[in-house]
């Protein structure tokens, strides 16, 4: 299924992105206005709207999305535990402060301070 939204042209490389993952099912790379040191997007290439759309059938690949997370996550400059860490964000819906209609995570982490917010600025 083919769709206009700005992920799934990042995810079909019509748009650029600093990519730091690509497989068959997912793509990550650095959001464009960074609230962090370090500030990911994590998505499926296949368009999903939001965590909302979720269904039962959707689980073995949300899993493996997940999975990837923590390692995305410490590959790319979060500090390793137990002082460093990460943050795992997934705006969903408009009161959600949901503003790419393409299923995301914000993966953030580095040295703090960095601000609370998962962005956008409000
Ligand atoms: P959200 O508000 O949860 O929908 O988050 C959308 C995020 O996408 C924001 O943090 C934006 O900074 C980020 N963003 C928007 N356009 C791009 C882009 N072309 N490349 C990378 N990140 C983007
Ligand atoms: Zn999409």
């Amino acid at each position: 299924m083919s769709h206009d939204c700005l992920f799934c042209k990042i995810a079909r490389h019509e748009i650029p992105a600093k990519i730091v993952h690509e497989d068959d099912e997912f793509l990550a790379f650095h959001d464009i206005n960074p609230a962090a040191p370090v500030h990911l997007l994590l998505i499926p290439k296949h368009h999903v709207a939001s965590l909302a759309s979720i269904t039962a059938d959707d689980q073995p690949w949300l899993a493996r999305m997940l999975q990837l997370v923590p390692e995305l996550a410490f590959a790319n400059g979060c500090n390793p535990l137990p002082e460093g860490g990460f943050r795992l964000v997934a705006n969903t819906g408009t009161e959600g402060g949901q503003e790419i209609d393409h299923l995301h995570f914000h993966i953030m982490g580095g040295a703090r301070p960095w601000s609370k917010r998962a962005a956008p600025a409000a």
